[in-house]
């Protein structure tokens, strides 16, 4: 059966926002537009972080799948656009990080009376790394505070000068009423139930130079990033039609080098109509964008596959969600190639056959079996056993592992006890089937105390696995004090020798080496270097090396903190031809890498987060001090009408408690967010303290 589709007809596409500028809201009205759903319901929501996100997943879950397909025509063609859903909160970079890898545009949701937020500006630049074509919308135009000029600043300053406004909005605030189509040269208006027919009006006379203003501005730009247009800019400007004027946007937009931008009000329904035409006119389809690359797991050579279907069959499983319905989902990204239903794919990430047994398509009103699977679709299979968030699914005849998506490395651990006895092996289970879901949260067992630490990206994103064990696992567990995830690293080159031999009788033990460790730059993560010249140590003993280092790390030489960042060479030794093991390799590796590391300046490193705090302007003083004192540096004050926005960078040792401090200094007023923004050396007389306090 051919694809109902064609492939130039798809789009894969999220939106990504700070919280709050209206995400979930601009879902909703492109599902009621679409007609996937049949009303759009009301605007409000509660107010704590962990209540709104609790009502998020509840309200995100009965109108969005992990990836939710619906419809849209444009100049008489139908187009398909997928919508993979991104959190709304930062606790879960995670999440925005493997939906990015999947998606090809995205729609960067502002709040248009703040301008750009941390969040949008973390998002953007995560949307840069992995080169997402983006177009903006700048929603909330009704509200105080929103303007036109300090949007585009914002966004010009602190994401991108290429990002250029196809739209004027008529009207600011409580009299926003509709926009200038600057492509058209028209006046649009809203009109029926909830906003759903687009008018087109004459532009209004006071409002015509300023549309001519800024569509020259417009014409300009893109000329100088499209050479098509260029020429056609310099010898008949106003011969220009939309079509060639969109066509060079949507090239240029594709590239990265030109970013649209939108304007609307969801309260008034105004603009998001125009944004899904915008987003079949310039974002891309799989076709537009690079192949995919991945690696040969047999010879470890790289591997591209275009999206046709010709090419074998390769797909990344990107989200495992449980569904009340079906049982596990298992969302994957189709690549390249065609799946059909009922066939065996290998994982090989796992190594393991997996049958597919049924396809779904996911809508917000009902879920869709199909018989086949083609390159560029976003689908879900149930029922696989060995596959995890980030595996790959291919054809077993051409074997392709894809490029994992990275996640970054738990900040923050807690111990978890059960409430009771009886629900300990219920909440073992459980964890594991969350972990299993998010890779940026881990479970551990600790053998020693008996105790089960979970750990993650940040105190919220915890509670709301304690809050999900009891709701969705019926398991409670008890949360301890939350710990900071120290590590540790060494600052100098340093070489040292590791010796296992054990020689009294029989057979003995010998394994013996000597590594050189050096510094590496922070997130560059391990290296293992063999060195090792004529045969003083035999080839089938150097993982066994490699293997004692990496368990040696795990313990750091500090405070018990993993080391991270460090080069190790194996660069001599020796062996015995008959008391040589793996076993006493591994040894002497950790050995080795024990005592290299105490030689190399060892020293702890500690999670700085990124926090932004918005507070009315009578408690600046008070924040800022606040702040200080938790050995936060302070990089920027923002002026917004009698409010201040404070961005900082603070350990997150010192965050612990922010919100009650911060409720306290300001009546309640003051609002904050924070993510994980990089590692850095703890302070020397810190150190001390942290290092004592862990030997106790
Ligand atoms: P998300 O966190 O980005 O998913 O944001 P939501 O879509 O849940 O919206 C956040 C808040 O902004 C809600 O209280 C909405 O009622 C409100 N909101 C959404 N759109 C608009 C708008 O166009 N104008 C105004 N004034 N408020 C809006």
């Amino acid at each position: 059966m051919p694809r109902k589709y064609p492939i130039e007809n798809l789009r894969n596409i999220g939106f990504i926002a700070h919280i709050s500028a209206g995400k979930t809201t601009t879902t909703t009205c492109v599902l009621y537009y679409t007609g996937r759903i049949h009303k759009i319901g009301s605007l409000e929501k509660g107010t704590t972080p962990l209540d709104w996100m609790i009502q998020e997943r509840e309200r995100a879950m009965t109108i969005m799948a992990a990836a939710t397909s619906c419809y849209w025509k444009v100049g008489g063609k139908e187009y398909e656009i997928n919508i993979i859903d991104t959190p709304g909160h930062i606790d879960f970079t995670a999440e925005v990080q493997r939906s990015l890898r999947v998606l090809d545009g995205a729609v960067v949701v502002f709040d248009g009376s703040a301008g750009v937020q941390s969040q949008s500006e973390t998002v953007w630049h995560q949307a840069d790394n992995f080169s997402v074509p983006r177009i903006c919308f700048v929603n909330k135009m009704d509200k105080v505070g929103a303007d036109f000029e300090m949007n585009l600043k914002s966004i010009w300053q602190r994401l991108s000068e290429n990002a250029v406004p196809l739209q004027l909005p008529i009207g600011v605030e409580e009299n926003f009423s509709g926009l200038i189509d600057l492509i058209e040269m028209k006046a649009l208006k809203f009109e029926g139930e909830e906003g759903s027919i687009k008018k087109e009006f004459e532009i209004p006379s006071e409002m015509k130079d300023l549309a001519m203003k800024w569509r020259e501005k417009l014409l300009e730009k893109v000329a100088g990033e499209d050479e098509i247009l260029l020429e056609k800019y310099l010898s008949n400007k106003e011969g220009i039609t939309p079509e060639e004027l969109r066509s060079a946007i949507r090239r240029a937009t594709i590239k990265c080098r030109l970013f649209p931008v939108f304007f609307g009000s969801l309260y008034k329904r105004i603009g998001v109509l125009p944004l899904l035409d915008g987003i079949v006119y310039y974002l891309p389809s799989p076709l537009d964008l690079p192949p995919v690359k991945g690696t040969d797991p047999k010879t470890g050579q790289i591997i591209e596959r275009k999206p046709l279907e010709t090419e074998p069959f390769c797909a990344l499983a990107f989200k495992i969600q449980a569904d009340p319905y079906v049982g596990t989902l298992t969302y994957f990204r189709v690549y390249s190639g065609t799946l059909k239903k009922g066939s065996y794919v290998l994982n090989t990430t796992s190594g393991e056959k997996e049958r597919i047994g049924r396809i779904l398509r996911m809508h917000a009103d009902k879920r869709e079996e199909v018989e086949e699977a083609f390159a560029g679709d976003i689908l879900a299979t149930v029922g696989l056993k060995n596959t995890l968030t980030g595996h790959t699914l291919c054809d077993e005849n051409y074997p392709i592992v894809l490029e994992k998506p990275t996640f970054p490395e738990p900040v923050i651990s807690v111990k978890i006890e059960p409430k009771t006895k009886a629900d300990q092996d219920k909440l073992a289970s459980a964890l594991k089937k969350l972990s299993e879901e998010d890779p940026t949260f881990k479970t551990r067992y600790d053998t020693e105390t008996g105790e089960t630490i979970i750990s993650g990206m940040g105190e919220l994103h915890l509670e709301i696995i304690a809050d999900r064990l009891k709701r969705e696992f019926h398991v409670e567990g008890n949360l301890g004090k939350p710990q900071v995830a120290y590590k540790e690293t060494i600052k100098e080159v340093a070489e040292a020798e590791g010796k296992y031999i054990r020689q009294s009788g029989g057979r003995g033990q010998y394994g013996h080496v000597i590594i050189r460790v050096e510094p590496k730059e922070r997130g560059t993560g391990f290296e293992f270097v063999d060195a090792i010249k004529g045969g003083v140590i035999p080839k089938e003993f150097i993982p066994a090396v490699e293997k004692g280092v990496k368990a040696a790390m795990e313990k750091g030489v500090l405070a018990g903190y993993p080391l991270i960042d460090l080069k190790v060479t194996l660069f001599d030794g020796s062996f015995h031809e008959v008391d040589s093991s793996e076993y006493a390799f591994k040894i002497a590796g950790e050995i080795a890498l024990k005592e290299a590391a105490k030689k190399a300046k060892p020293t702890l490193l500690e999670p700085i987060m990124k926090v932004e705090v918005v507070i009315p302007e009578e408690y600046f003083g008070d924040v800022l001090g606040n702040l200080a004192a938790r050995r936060g540096k302070i990089e920027e004050t923002i002026d917004r009408i009698k409010t201040k926005i404070i961005r900082a960078k603070v350990p997150l040792a010192e965050m612990f408690g922010y919100a009650t401090d911060l409720r306290s200094l300001t009546k309640g007023r003051g609002s904050f967010i924070m993510e994980f923004d990089h590692y850095e050396e703890v302070p020397e007389y810190i150190q001390q303290q942290i290092i004592e306090g862990k030997l106790k």
